[in-house]
């Protein structure tokens, strides 16, 4: 009888201390409480495009061969170990406002919008440490790094020039989430077009641990629903039907495959492969 107790004793100490480490956790570490924030708000999360009728749209019939006269980026391209990109993929690549510093044509005045809003809410400048990277570049980071740790040629979003590893002075990689700009960008830069890429809790889907400095453009309202959402880019596919349509946020979205495209008739059409042989069409009503 003895014993029990003096097991139960010790069984409520640990629990107290455990109680009183995490509730000291969320007070003292800003970073600890944002993180336990985001994955409580992915527990609730249920934001989706709504599906619609294709008979309620004007629809016109398009090659996939020749979509001379649409805007074609590659923003929606998933890129992972799973899909990798074409042996002759070429990155639509830009140089960043004469910096030096290489990034996909298309994500260029996004970035420099989410730059300016952390300029302006905490008068810090976003730096990036990693932008596009080549081919052989990224050859060379699994050499060194291994393939654990890197991604194999050909299953990097950095190839793309969609993805930039950002940091603001002295709160670089996993303590960039420490900085109030870090932690702003995290839970803001869908407004930007952009996604947390690699989310916390989300490794069984991404296979990537949390990387809060790891920024994916995806443009609107893609970016919105993901995060959102509390999905990954995986994860949005599997909602993303080919063949259907859906509306959100004054966009009609629709992923197709095939050798012709049905697009909707309005303004600013958007058309990127989704790395998977389809492409989504992103049209605004
Ligand atoms: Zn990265």
């Amino acid at each position: 009888m003895k014993r029990k107790r003096i097991v139960r004793s010790i069984f409520l100490w640990v629990l107290i201390a455990m109680l009183i480490f995490t509730v000291g956790m969320l007070i003292l570490r800003p970073d600890f409480r944002f993180t336990a924030k985001q994955t409580l708000a992915s527990i609730a999360a249920n934001e989706k495009p709504e599906e619609i009728s294709s008979d309620r749209l004007t629809l016109n019939k398009i090659p996939t061969d020749d979509l001379s006269g649409f805007t074609v980026d590659q923003s929606l391209m998933l890129v992972n170990r799973e899909n990798i990109l074409p042996d002759d993929f070429s990155a639509d690549i830009v140089e960043y406002k004469d910096s030096g510093v290489e990034m996909n044509r298309c994500i260029t005045d996004s970035y420099s919008e989410l730059s300016k809003a952390v300029a302006d809410n905490f008068g810090e400048n976003l730096y990036i440490i990693s932008s596009y990277r080549t081919a052989e570049e990224q050859n060379e980071i699994e050499d060194e790094q291994g393939s654990d740790t890197a991604m194999p040629s050909g299953s990097s979003e950095h190839q793309t020039g969609l993805a930039l590893d950002v940091y603001v002075d002295k709160y670089a990689g996993k303590a960039f989430i420490k900085s109030e700009a870090g932690r702003f960008v995290n839970e803001n830069c869908w407004k930007y077009g952009f996604i947390i890429r690699y989310p916390a809790a989300k490794k069984s889907v991404t296979g990537i641990d949390y990387e809060p400095w790891h920024i994916r453009y995806v443009g609107s309202p893609h970016a919105e629903l993901i995060s959102k959402g509390c999905v990954t880019l995986e994860e949005y596919y599997e909602e993303l039907e080919y063949g259907k349509f859906y509306k959100y946020d004054g966009y009609i979205i629709t992923r197709q495959n095939g050798e012709f495209l049905e697009i909707p008739q309005g303004k600013n059409c958007v058309i990127s492969s989704d790395n998977m042989g389809g492409y989504v069409i992103t049209v605004k009503e």
